[in-house]
Formats: C-alpha cells, sequence, structure tokens
C-alpha cells in the first residue's frame, strides 16, 4: 500500500470568534482541501466503505467526482441514494457507518467521507 497523507482536518470558527455567533462551527472544506482529501481515496475495487452507508451511496464514484474538480457531478451522485446530503453530511455518525468500513481506517486513517 503507498504512503497516505493524513486526513485533512475540518476548517472551523476559532473559538474567540464563536462564541459570539450562532453560525456554524465547521466552515467545510474548500475546493483545494476536498481534492486532497479525496486523492486519499485508494478507490477500492470491493469498497468497503459502501456497504457501511445504509442508503449504498457509491462512495468512490462521488468522490472521484471531486478528485476532478467536478462537484456538481459528485453532488449529482449522491443524490441518486440520498436526497439530504447537506443533512446526512452533518447529522449521519459516519465514523462507525462507512468511514468504520474504509480500508485506510488502521493504518492511515479513513478517508473523511462525510466532511465529503
Ligand atoms: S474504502 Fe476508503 S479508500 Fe476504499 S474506496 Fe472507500 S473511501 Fe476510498
Amino acid at each position: 500500500m503507498p504512503e497516505i497523507a493524513p486526513r485533512n482536518p475540518m476548517p472551523s470558527q476559532p473559538a474567540e470568534v464563536r462564541k459570539s455567533n450562532f453560525k456554524e462551527v465547521a466552515l467545510g472544506y474548500t475546493g483545494e482541501l476536498a481534492v486532497a482529501e479525496a486523492e486519499r481515496c485508494l478507490q477500492c475495487k470491493k469498497a468497503p466503505c459502501r456497504a457501511g452507508c445504509p442508503v449504498g451511496i457509491d462512495i468512490p464514484a462521488f468522490i472521484q467526482l471531486i478528485k476532478e474538480h467536478k462537484y456538481l457531478a459528485a453532488i449529482r451522485k449522491i443524490r441518486e441514494k440520498n436526497t439530504l446530503p447537506a443533512v446526512c453530511g452533518r447529522v449521519c455518525p459516519q465514523e462507525s457507518q462507512c468511514e468504520a468500513k474504509c480500508t485506510l481506517r488502521k493504518k492511515f486513517g479513513s478517508v473523511a467521507i462525510g466532511r465529503l
């Protein structure tokens, strides 16, 4: 297995800023960070991550589209199986579902599927 970069952290509001507003703490990945995270994915043939998704999203396919900077196509791919991706991206327990099954989990840390 090739050397894999560590997971990209989620940018977030600093405590000093967020203490005086009601906006989301997590700011979301920039395009650059999203592509960097997508590049960690091995595009596993059997895609164990997909087996961990209750609605069966084609996870490697949408990650590949992000890698190619095709963000709208990636969203469309997710929406084939999930009509509320923005909600699920926030509330799904990815760490015990798709990310728990990721091939990279033990050695390098799972691909940050939920963040993507
Ligand atoms: S298991 Fe992890 S590395 Fe493999 S396709 Fe899924 S997200 Fe990518």
